[in-house]
């Protein structure tokens, strides 16, 4: 069955039905690009019916991922068993499962979410270093570091490289720093542990090393697809120039440079230039705009010619859609903010609950997020949630269970051992010593997970039905490592839990939620790769690699930054906080007009009203947080507001 072409535009039939060879679809918000993307992959599916390589389709967030997986298998069933449709960072985890031996990674690894680990792992680096430049101590700290071997490693810079690239930066002692991210790569290899930038940089470096297992890629993925190209940092792009076959060219990718906002993470205009450059890229422009009102494209094609560098070819945006007598835009202005997050409130709480599920309340930052949700909630009983990530469970119950589990994947991990000790002591207040554990472990085969098990059945205080757990379930995943069954042993005890002390329990309140999160997660994870697929190393690096935020209450107003809006669209947009300072940031004011941060902002700004499909109310205060504030400069560049000089 073919993916019904009929409903695309000349265009985006010629996207779709592109045969072989690089093409980059660069295109304006709501030209259908994620669209097109998906039907190709549909369409290029069904027309193999009897072949079995597979479709590699990359995005950013997961939460994008999952919706490609389900628009693709609405257009073609059963197409996730054709497909691989992930994140960067996924796609580079299972790679380095699978081949990582290579660069003696082992498969166990597990995934450094938190920057206090990376701080602490960075401390080390910096001591190991110290042993030869006696003041690398004195002079640098973990903290301190951490920013820039951030950097460096979105860029994927060898230990070659190093130094070169300091010093052509400005950076004072690029020898000692040099050596302290050497060092700090090694020691994330040695200890079997990655962050979100050294997945991605140690991927590449297997690539980069191993031409077998490039070409390995390039059988089982004969063509590979991008969504949102723009904002792919150097690390994600070295990656991709060796996913694609060189001899096909079989790259699709879709991208919008005026839609670039990861500049901090280290997305550039220059990498589209590369992109056209090395892969000699056939350009094709999607020329109309299908998600938003007239009125709406007008004054994002006011904004966005503000920006200077845009490329050349860029066309102006142009609408689908008719528009109706009253215009779709208001401009609200208010003494404080205090009053601009009552009156979007009230708005809001106004309409149906149907209609307020379909709403967005976009900022810039968080902070005026945070406020017009306790606004909505609480004076106007609307439920509203912040869309944001959650990298770590928060209740004892779900810790101890992770902690359990990752230690069981890796039996020598102290930190695991010593959270698994810590999450046991809230939840039945017996407090065993971590040294004591691992010596005793030290006598023995060195396995923390069962030293701890010994230890905890000697304890007297022990509840007779915690005991009666621990004695029966422990052993199935220490043993036979049949962690689903363990997960649903734990589940019940959690359940019983409460009948020893249930003062203690209510302060886990939030236990039923990130049960819901942590069941959401995992089914997931299972869908996505087949449960028989799912070893605990893959479980546990996926489930780091997501967010543990929990599922919505349903018709929720959702809260977004505009970073996490991305790609998606909403029927009634509040765009809020248009002051300068916010929006553009005060950073980019102080950078002045014509500075790469200012035109990010203008990017920013773009972005977040072309998420509209209806409505879109701007509002600004004159006083935000008691600080004086003047409308954002953006308003008058769409032709919203007159300002004076
Ligand atoms: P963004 O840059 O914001 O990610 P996009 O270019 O990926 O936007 P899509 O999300 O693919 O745009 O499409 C925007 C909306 O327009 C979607 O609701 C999509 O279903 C609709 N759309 C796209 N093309 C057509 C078409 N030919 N006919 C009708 N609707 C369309
Ligand atoms: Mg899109």
């Amino acid at each position: 069955m073919t993916p019904e072409l009929s409903s695309l535009n000349e265009n985006q039939q010629m996207a779709v039905q592109w045969q072989e060879g690089p093409l980059l679809v660069l295109a304006g918000p709501g030209s259908g690009k994620t669209r097109v993307l998906t039907y190709r992959i549909a369409r290029i599916i069904s027309k193999t019916p009897d072949k079995y390589f597979r479709i590699l389709g990359l995005t950013f967030t997961n939460k994008a991922a999952a919706e490609m997986r389900e628009r693709i298998e609405t257009l073609v069933p059963k197409a996730n068993e054709r497909t691989h449709l992930t994140t960067f960072h996924s796609f580079a985890a299972d790679l380095l499962r699978q081949h990582g031996h290579h660069i003696n990674l082992r498969p166990d690894f597990t995934i450094l979410s938190q920057d206090t680990d990376r701080q602490t792992l960075l401390d080390e680096a910096i001591d190991e270093v110290n042993k030869f430049e006696t003041e690398a101590k004195i002079k640098y700290s973990g903290e301190k570091l951490l920013p820039l071997i951030t950097r460096l490693l979105d860029r994927s810079v060898t230990s070659d490289d190093i130094t070169n690239v300091l010093s052509s930066n400005d950076i004072s002692e690029p020898e000692v720093i040099g050596a302290i991210y050497t060092a700090y790569r090694g020691r994330m290899i040695k200890e079997n542990k990655l962050d979100f930038g050294g997945l991605m940089a140690e991927a590449y470096s297997l690539l980069e090393q191993k031409p077998a297992v490039r070409k390995q890629i390039h059988r089982i993925y004969p063509y590979v697809c991008v969504d949102e190209f723009q904002d792919t940092n150097l690390s994600q792009y070295r990656i991709l120039r060796h996913l694609v076959n060189p001899s096909t060219g079989n790259l699709f990718v879709v991208a919008d440079d005026d839609q670039i906002i990861y500049q901090w993470t280290g997305a550039s205009p220059k990498r589209l230039h590369a992109l056209r450059d090395d892969f000699k890229m056939t350009v094709l422009q999607l020329p109309e705009n299908y998600r938003c009102p007239p009125q709406v494209i007008d004054i994002a094609n006011e904004l966005i010619v503000h920006n200077i560098g845009r490329s050349e070819d860029r066309e102006r945006l142009r609408a689908h859609k008719v528009g109706g007598e009253q215009s779709p835009i208001r401009i609200m202005d208010f003494d404080t903010f205090e009053q601009e997050a009552k009156w979007v409130a009230k708005d809001i709480a106004e309409r149906s609950i149907d209609e307020r599920g379909k709403c967005v309340v976009l900022a810039r930052t968080r902070r005026l997020l945070e406020h017009i949700i306790r606004v909505l909630v609480d004076e106007e009983q609307v439920p509203a949630y912040l869309a944001m990530r959650k990298n770590e469970f928060i209740g004892a119950p779900m810790r101890w269970l992770h902690a359990v589990l990752r230690l069981a994947n890796a039996r020598q991990n102290r930190e695991q051992l010593r959270r698994v000790c810590k999450a046991f002591f809230t939840l039945e207040g017996i407090d065993l010593n971590v040294k004591d554990i691992m010596s005793f472990a030290s006598t023995e085969d060195g396995d923390y997970l069962r030293a701890w098990h010994k230890e905890i059945l000697l304890q007297d205080g022990l509840e007779q039905h915690s005991r009666d757990f621990l004695v029966k379930s422990i052993p199935v995943l220490s043993d036979r490592l049949d962690f689903e069954r363990f997960i649903r042993d734990a589940f019940e005890w959690f359940e019983r839990l409460p009948e020893n002390s249930p003062e203690t329990w209510e302060h886990y309140t939030e236990f039923t939620e990130e049960k819901e999160a942590w069941e959401g997660l995992v089914n997931e994870i299972m869908c996505q790769y087949g449960r028989e697929q799912v070893t605990l190393h893959l479980l546990l690096q996926e489930l780091d690699l997501r967010s543990k935020a929990p599922k919505p209450p349903n018709n929720a107003v959702p809260c977004f930054t505009i970073h996490a809006s991305k790609g998606m669209e909403f029927n009634h947009v509040y765009l809020i906080g248009m002051v300068e300072d916010q929006l553009p940031s005060w950073n980019a004011v102080k950078k002045g007009d014509s500075s790469r941060e200012m035109q990010e902002e203008r990017r920013n700004c773009f972005v977040a009203i072309t998420r509209v499909q209806e409505s879109l109310t701007m509002s600004y205060s004159r006083e935000v947080f008691g600080w004086p504030k003047t409308p954002s400069r953006f308003l008058k560049e769409m032709g919203c507001l007159v300002l004076q000089e």
